[in-house]
């Protein structure tokens, strides 16, 4: 099997560092980036996917320069290769953009199965996916519990979760599934795997290696930019109630009384 999945990099969750430059735009030096969290759980269900069926696993990344440091972590996990899209005309892409350039990437490539994360920690927007499917008109298989793909059948069933429990649903492949965190925990990087990911291929594409023309996708013709960001309001201070059930309800209740909120 082939299996292609897709990761991005963001700024480490974990990293104290102010995120965002003065221009309000996402300052990338300023924190350690990591791979996106809901694609490392697809990239474990890459991983073991291809330990039960045989295979390679391709991660594909569309970022600056710099992406190619991240995507040693994921090739540190066990993914066999990776292809990153940087190209100076993506800088301040669209998710439109960002839909059009992954799709032109996964064209050039023959694979089973794309998995995506379910969204991203920094972007969160949650559609580039479903955008790369409808485009490329893939099986969209979302909010995957579980993937039991049949190669000789050329078939993959998914277990999607909804708010009453599950759907089995059966596409032919090649397909794409969006995974959750139900797949499995990401394994932890082995000595071994960190020392081979230093030797693994990280092909660079440029637009033009995709046939993209930068006046049609990119910064250049974004379809939403940013024009302000905002920090929230500070808290007040918090009063934390002590006491029984009672005594608690007690004091909420003249607290909420002295600021006029009951009625
Ligand atoms: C203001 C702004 C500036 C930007 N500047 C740049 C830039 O300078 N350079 C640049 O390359 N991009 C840039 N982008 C694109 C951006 O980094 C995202 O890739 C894109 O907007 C996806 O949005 P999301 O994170 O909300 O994705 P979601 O829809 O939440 O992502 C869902 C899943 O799709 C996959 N996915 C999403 N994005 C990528 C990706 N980039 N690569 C691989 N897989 C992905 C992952 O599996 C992810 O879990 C910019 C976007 C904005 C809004």
């Amino acid at each position: 099997m082939h299996i292609v999945v897709l990761t991005k990099p963001v700024p480490d969750p974990a990293a104290a560092a102010e995120r965002l430059g003065p221009d309000g735009r996402l300052d990338r030096g300023a924190s350690p980036s990591v791979v996106n969290g809901n694609d490392e759980y697809a990239l474990e269900a890459a991983l073991k996917l291809v330990e039960a069926h045989g295979g390679e696993v391709t991660i594909v990344t569309m970022a600056p320069a710099s992406g190619a440091d991240t995507m040693r972590k994921a090739l540190a996990m066990g993914a066999t290769r990776g292809i990153l899209v940087t190209d100076s005309a993506l800088e301040g892409s669209c998710l439109r953009s960002t839909v059009k350039v992954l799709a032109a990437t996964l064209r050039d490539l023959t694979f089973d199965l794309v998995l995506a994360g379910l969204d991203t920690s920094d972007g969160g927007a949650g559609v580039v996916a479903s955008g790369i499917a409808a485009l490329l008109r893939l099986p969209y298989l979302s909010n995957a519990a579980r993937i039991e793909p049949d190669v000789t059948a050329g078939r993959v069933s998914v277990r999607r979760i909804t708010p009453a429990g599950y759907d089995l649903l059966e596409a032919p492949m090649p397909a794409l599934v969006v995974c959750t965190q139900v797949l499995g925990e990401p394994r932890y990087p082995s000595l071994k795997g960190i020392m081979s990911a230093r030797s693994k291929e990280i092909a660079s594409r440029s637009l033009a290696d995709l046939g993209l023309d930068p006046v049609a996708v990119g910064g250049a013709v974004a379809s939403t930019r940013l024009v302000e960001t905002r920090r929230p309001a500070a808290r007040g201070a918090t009063r934390v109630v002590r006491g029984s059930a009672a005594e608690g309800a007690h004091e909420i209740a003249v607290l909420l009384d002295a600021r006029r909120l009951l009625p």
